[in-house]
């Protein structure tokens, strides 16, 4: 792996892709700064060797062009704060101006560019404007996890442009080696628990974890689309009518592998789409018309759990309800309890994707897993099998 431990950058201009996709509120604060905290220890190496650090991030999803709302500026002052350092704020992220900042540093400054996104030719994976940003820097390291299953032009097109300057950040080493290491050395029982609204985006996920692990948990939205395929009532409860025959197929297919597929057996239902709601209990394969489930019930919330405590390997992405409302987040939050009891106990957990780890930071849970992913797509695509654009451009 070309990591950077070994390398020393004085005097090098580093261009270094960062996640720092951080959720802001409307006045702009950060309301979680995981992402950032996570890309700190590759930046301070870069100083600590007394090199120039320019930082490239995207925020948000910007429509290609600049949107006050998601621009980095944002950021500076946490950025700031967390590095005891000023940083140069520079308002684009290619041409003139960026050019000139950053012709200006000294050893040891940091620039943050504005947000990439504003431009549309980062998504596309614009090789013109890969090389513009390639010219900001005499090394590139991709330090990007959450956006290393994307082809954009900061993540992977890039990297042709710096053949033998081009190296792993320590998180995206860091997560890497943690994937590795679950999906080559897993203790079994290997338990995934795979949740959240829709089955869409997460199929071939299911079907790549069917070949690797003993239990796979279903809970969430996407388990309703599980219970209906198989012909029972369930309400008005979130389902994906189009997935309905490849759910069946999912169970079967669990089923020939002798993978133990498990769905929960009662549903906590609402009456509407409301924290406030009345709410009442049923099997999930008799939901009356007219409620909604918005979470699993008490028997489902004891069968998860008892399966999780006898796991060694738990791989969790997706919330088992709607967490974020106070009454509806039970099932989520005992099935990280569950979790985080496992791994007191010696077993290696591995939570990733953005609802997830927010629903463990709602608990105060975070220090009891064994590993928390910044990326949730990437982590799954990379469980899948699938080779990362943001990994293969780099070790290419
Ligand atoms: P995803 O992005 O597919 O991982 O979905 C995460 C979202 O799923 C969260 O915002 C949850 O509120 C939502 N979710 C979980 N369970 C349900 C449910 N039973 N009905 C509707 N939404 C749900």
């Amino acid at each position: 792996m070309k990591t950077i431990s070994n390398i020393i950058f004085t005097d090098k201009h580093v261009l270094i892709r960062v996640d720092f996709n951080v959720p802001l509120d409307d006045n702009f604060k950060i309301l979680d700064d995981s992402r950032m905290l996570a890309a700190l220890p590759t930046i301070k190496k870069v100083v600590a060797d007394n090199g120039k650090v320019i930082i490239m991030s995207h925020l948000g999803r910007p429509s290609g062009s600049y949107e006050k709302k998601w621009s980095l500026k944002h950021l500076v002052k946490h950025l700031s704060f967390l590095l005891k350092k000023d940083i140069i704020f520079c308002a684009d992220c290619v041409g003139e101006k960026a050019i000139s900042v950053v012709k200006k540093m000294k050893n040891t400054e940091i620039v943050l560019l504005e947000n990439l996104r504003f431009y549309k030719e980062e998504t596309l994976g614009d090789s013109s404007f890969a090389k513009k940003l390639s010219k900001l820097g005499d090394i590139y390291i991709n330090d990007a996890f959450g956006t290393a299953h994307r082809n954009h032009a900061s993540t992977s097109v890039i990297a042709q442009f710096f053949p033998d300057d081009k190296f792993f950040g320590l998180l995206l080493e860091k997560e890497i080696e943690t994937l590795d290491l679950v999906l080559e050395n897993q203790h079994k029982p290997f338990t995934a628990i795979i949740g959240g609204a829709k089955i869409t985006g997460k199929i071939d996920v299911i079907k790549a974890l069917i070949n690797k692990v003993d239990n796979l948990i279903i809970g969430g939205g996407m388990s309703y689309t599980f219970v209906k395929s198989m012909g029972y009532s369930i309400g008005s409860s979130i389902v994906e009518n189009k997935k309905l025959s490849l759910a069946k197929e999912l169970i079967t297919l669990a089923k020939k592998k002798g993978v133990n597929l498990i769905l929960p057996v009662d549903s906590l239902n609402a009456h509407s789409f409301d924290n406030n709601s009345n709410t009442l209990t049923t099997s999930i394969k008799s939901i009356p018309n007219g409620l909604i489930g918005l979470d699993i019930g008490e028997k489902s919330i004891s069968l998860f759990c008892e399966i999780i405590s006898k796991s060694k390997t738990i791989i969790w992405n997706g919330p088992m309800g709607v967490f974020e409302m106070s009454n509806f987040e039970k099932g989520t939050k005992e099935v990280s309890i569950a979790i985080s009891n496992a791994t007191k106990k010696g077993a290696l957990s591995l939570v990733g994707g953005g609802d997830s780890i927010s629903a463990i930071k709602q608990f105060n849970l975070e220090a009891d897993f064994s590993y928390i992913s910044t990326g949730g797509g990437a982590m799954l695509e990379y469980i899948e099998g699938k080779s990362l654009p943001g990994i293969t451009s780099i070790s290419a």
